[in-house]
């Protein structure tokens, strides 16, 4: 009964882990923050990546996809990003 419990929780534990290795291979471009798990940013072309970052932001494509992003989210505006997807806070 214990064991299938232990048994269980650890296995648990390895789905967060698999999560946690994905998010990790990903890089911070440095010139426009964007969260890429290429060699190269696809968002400006920048091959001036970084693994050491901290907090991601996530933009979500408004209602069309040209509309810029920076018109309805605060935080789009605030990071002046122009197009929807996954950024880092703050790149070192
Ligand atoms: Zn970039």
């Amino acid at each position: 009964m214990g064991r299938r419990g232990c048994e269980s929780s650890s296995r648990r534990e390895k789905e967060v882990n698999q999560e946690g290795t994905i998010i990790a291979k990903m890089k911070a471009c440095k010139v426009c923050h964007y969260l890429t798990a290429e060699s190269m940013c696809p968002n400006c072309k920048s091959t001036n990546l970084s693994t050491s970052y901290t907090g991601i932001v996530v933009i979500l494509p408004g209602r069309s996809k040209r509309e810029d992003p920076r018109l309805s989210s605060y935080v789009a505006s605030r990071l002046n990003i122009d197009k929807p997807g996954k950024y880092a806070l703050k790149v070192r």
